[in-house]
């Protein structure tokens, strides 16, 4: 109860009691009242005025306290609104439709963190002091730092973009364009920088947008054109050389005739090679979000590249060992592409694996659920630093040499795309001066999973 109370009681009481008093001492002055009884009457008044004044004051003190606790924005909920009067009735329904609309008001601002938190572009607001007081999870990640509650310049360091909302905060004005974030970062963002309220009074906005896997492929996509106009271009050159040779000084000279055709006839194979891969290249990536189901025998496959390539390698000197189970070894794929990969896996091996020595292969089933097939050879080995690039396209240890012996740079990239399409795994290791090993993963019939072949790539 606040203090004021007994004044107030006290005051009360004089003013329910006040009219009567008069009456009384008037009654007394004009002799109509014993002085005996003018004080009983004054009494039993007093009495009566205090239980009266009592009840409003316990009233009024509590309507006053609740009313104060509801401006502080504290609740009671302990409250009866039934024992106090009318007024204090209506303030609790206003109460309660406080208490809902702040409820409410809190779900929506909850809702509205959710979306922002969800969205996967960086959003920062900042106010009008470039204060940050929005960041979603994405900019918090984005920058690797608490953006929220601190300037922004203390978080974003990009020049064009302060710059941007200095003005947009100033000025008023937009920003729309692409920014290439410098490194560690090393990103591309098409960043947006918009005022917000009248000439940037509550602040700006900062959205970006990640643009860095468009221009990675934009980049691929101008470096692929230019690779294989390249290696097009010289067996080309070389054609048409030879077709002007032999229109001109050697039109009689039947020995260089079919000499130069020989030549022409492995220039042209080797385009031929080319277009054949990429056409592979490009029907493996059409389809490469269907992951093929139907049965194949891995025992078999591998047999039958060892029937293609088996020549090859007796003329190196070379035999391909298989180490496989006795009992069928069945994963969910498609047999001709799995035997495009073990076809470019053992042909590497042949090319590249040392003469007199064996190509190995190990068929090996770790678990129930994944089956691995290793080709191994016994080479020269890959250095360390180029592994990690081997499976692109025309990515080449030593791209003479793979010309020379009649490689299109693709075999490899093939391959993976194949192995990304059954969800499975190409793990290459290599020792130098000993031989590299190629192990592709393929999940079994009791592998379940969700796995996407764009993750499976890598
Ligand atoms: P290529 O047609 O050139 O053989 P691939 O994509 O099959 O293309 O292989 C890419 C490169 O990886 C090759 O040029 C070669 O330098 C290297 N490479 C592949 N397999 C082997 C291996 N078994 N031993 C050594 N180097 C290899």
């Amino acid at each position: 109860m606040p203090h004021r109370r007994p004044d107030r009681l006290l005051l009360a009481v004089l003013t329910v009691a006040a009219p009567g008093i008069l009456v009384i001492a008037g009654l007394l002055i004009l002799g109509i009242l014993s002085p005996v009884a003018a004080v009983a009457a004054a009494a039993v008044l007093l009495a009566l005025a205090t239980v009266i004044a009592w009840r409003h004051v316990t009233d009024l003190t509590r309507l006053q306290l609740r009313v104060e606790q509801l401006a502080a924005g504290e609740d009671d909920p302990g409250y009866e609104a039934t024992t106090v009067s009318d007024l204090s009735l209506a303030i609790a329904r206003l109460s309660r439709q406080w208490q809902d609309e702040r409820e409410m008001l809190a779900a929506e601002r909850a809702t509205a963190d959710y979306i922002l938190d969800a969205l996967p572009d960086p959003l920062i607001v900042v106010d009008k002091s470039n204060m940050v007081v929005r960041a979603n999870n994405a900019a918090e990640e984005v920058f690797e730092t608490e953006l929220t509650g601190r300037d922004l310049s203390a978080g974003l360091r990009h020049p064009t973009l302060l710059r941007a909302v200095d003005s947009a905060l100033r000025e008023s004005t937009s920003l729309a364009e692409e920014i290439a974030m410098p490194p560690p970062m090393n990103r591309n963002y098409s960043a947006l920088v918009e005022p917000l309220g009248e000439s940037g009074d509550s602040g700006a906005l900062i959205l970006l947008h990640d643009l860095t896997p468009v221009r990675l492929g934009e980049r691929m996509r101008a470096d692929f054109v230019a690779n294989v106009s390249h290696e097009l271009r010289t067996p080309l050159s070389s054609l048409l050389g030879f077709i002007e040779t032999l229109r001109g000084p050697a039109r009689e000279d039947s020995e260089a005739r079919d000499n130069f055709l020989a030549i022409m006839h492995e220039q042209a194979e080797r385009m031929s090679r080319l277009i054949e891969d990429l056409l592979s290249l490009s029907r493996i990536e059409m389809d490469q979000h269907s992951r093929p189901d139907t049965p194949v025998d891995m025992r078999l496959v591998l047999a039958k590249v060892d029937d293609m390539l088996s020549m090859k390698a007796r003329n190196r000197n070379m035999s391909i060992q298989i180490t496989a189970p006795d009992a069928p070894a069945p994963v969910p794929g498609d047999e001709d592409q799995l035997t495009q990969v073990f076809q470019n896996l053992i042909d590497n091996a042949i090319k590249y694996g040392g003469e007199d020595t064996p190509v190995e292969i190990v068929v090996d089933q770790p678990d129930t659920r994944q089956l691995a097939i290793t080709v191994i050879d016994h080479g020269p080995g890959i250095p360390r630093e180029h592994l990690p690039r081997l499976t692109e396209r025309f990515y080449r240890v030593d791209a003479a040499r793979s010309r020379q012996l009649g490689g299109t740079g693709l075999g490899l990239a093939i391959a993976k795309h194949i192995i990304a399409r059954h969800r499975g795994r190409l793990d290459i290791s290599s020792a130098e001066g000993e031989g590299s090993s190629f192990t592709v993963t393929l999940p079994t019939f009791a592998e379940e999973t969700d796995e996407s072949p764009d993750e499976a790539l890598g």
